[in-house]
């Protein structure tokens, strides 16, 4: 995972240089427990084995970095200079633009329905303006992956989870267009990042709640604050009490078993691909790597590990129980051991950890 998200910042920051869509900001994960600063040491190293810029950071250094963050309190933070933010609607036009230069043709506004079929093997699919016939079909429709995949006779054990992303009002004053590192607070699963003229930020410390995902849902439900209920980090942020919010989003985002990825060809219907549950922060490699697989060349990435049926051996209840736990875990990482699947910061094992590590 760690592989994929460098290499997708990568090619972010190349697609786009003047002004980048990918803006190195740095981020920087804070804790106030001794115990959980000892864990980011530790991340530190396996960070800096991995090629990848990591620093220790104190109290001081850290409100140096985030001026509107109050250090009191921490015991201190790590630092990752290289993390960024994404504009990814200019990124998502560049590339749009640079796949039309290279003759690839876009559809819009069209919905499939289903998938046209040879015996056992795909040849197109079924939409709301006829069918479009192609010798590869590749799934990638997010939240809505399971009802689609579904049409296929594939169980794909995908959960739609709703998930809080608030913004403050413009604050010019404090957000002044050199961006600051985003900030995760380890102890509150909490993060903030600047966004526009803006404070934009989120939690996952509340009740995991799942969105059942049909067609007809759009990508966000109604903002509810009871459904959210849980301790913001207003210590470290107190001009968000200040300001308050006035922007309010309920996105969905997709979780699976452990956190990663769902990619690869489809068994018992040939030609038929699968790239779902994937983070912005990996997107760009698995791309990279899906067009590889379908142009029968061999991936630049292992993909393997994220073969769509290596939950079969679950049920139901257990893959959607997992998933659903996951979302509280997201910010929990491979610590002393090195095994991601027997690490913790709170909460119970989760072996999604590097999500995280470079958006
Ligand atoms: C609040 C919030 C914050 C997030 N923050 C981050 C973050 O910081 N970093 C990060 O990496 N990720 C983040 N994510 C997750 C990230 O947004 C998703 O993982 C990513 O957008 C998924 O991309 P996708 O292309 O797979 O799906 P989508 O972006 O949902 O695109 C799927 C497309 O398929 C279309 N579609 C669906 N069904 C059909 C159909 N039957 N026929 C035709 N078209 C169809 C949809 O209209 C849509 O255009 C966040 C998500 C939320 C909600």
């Amino acid at each position: 995972m760690a592989a994929l998200a460098m290499y997708s910042a990568e090619l972010y920051a190349r697609v786009l240089s003047d002004p980048p869509a990918f803006q190195r900001t740095g981020s920087v994960e804070v804790t106030r427990s001794a115990d959980t600063l000892r864990l980011l040491a530790r991340k530190r190293e396996v960070a800096l084995a991995g090629g990848i810029d990591a620093e220790l950071v104190s109290p001081e250094r850290l409100t140096k970095l985030v001026p509107y963050l109050d250090s009191d309190g921490l015991a201190g933070g790590l630092f990752i200079p290289d993390d960024g933010v994404l504009d990814v609607r200019r990124l998502l036009q560049a590339l749009h633009e640079a796949a039309q230069d290279h003759g690839l043709a876009f559809r819009e506004g069209v919905q499939v329905i289903d998938f046209a079929r040879d015996g056992d093997r795909i040849t197109g699919v079924i939409t709301d303006q006829g069918t479009i016939f192609a010798s590869r079909v590749i799934v990638a429709v997010g939240i809505w992956g399971r009802e689609l995949a579904g049409k296929a006779g594939l169980d794909l054990a995908l959960y739609p989870v709703q998930h809080p992303y608030l913004q403050t009002k413009p604050l010019p004053r404090v957000v002044t267009g050199e961006m600051r590192p985003f900030v995760r607070d380890l102890d509150n699963l909490f993060y903030l990042r600047e966004h526009g003229d803006r404070l934009g930020y989120g939690w996952y410390n509340h009740s995991p709640l799942a969105a059942e995902v049909d067609t007809t849902i759009k990508a966000d439900l109604a903002y509810e604050d009871r459904k959210f209920d849980a301790a913001l980090s207003y210590d470290l942020f107190p001009i968000l009490e200040q300001t308050g919010s006035c922007r309010k989003l309920n996105g969905i985002f997709s979780m699976t078993p452990d956190g990663a990825p769902l990619l690869g060809q489809v068994d018992g219907a040939k030609g038929l691909w699968v790239a779902e549950a994937v983070w912005v922060t990996h997107a760009g490699a698995v791309g990279k790597a899906m067009a590889e697989c379908i142009l029968d060349r061999s991936p630049s990435f292992d993909i393997t590990q994220f073969h769509l049926d290596r939950f079969a051996s679950m049920d139901e209840q257990s893959r959607r129980h997992a998933s659903m736990s996951l979302y509280n875990d997201i910010y929990a990482w491979p610590a002393e051991t090195g095994d991601p699947a027997q690490v913790q910061i709170k909460g119970s094992k989760a072996v999604n950890h590097d999500r995280l590590s470079l958006l």
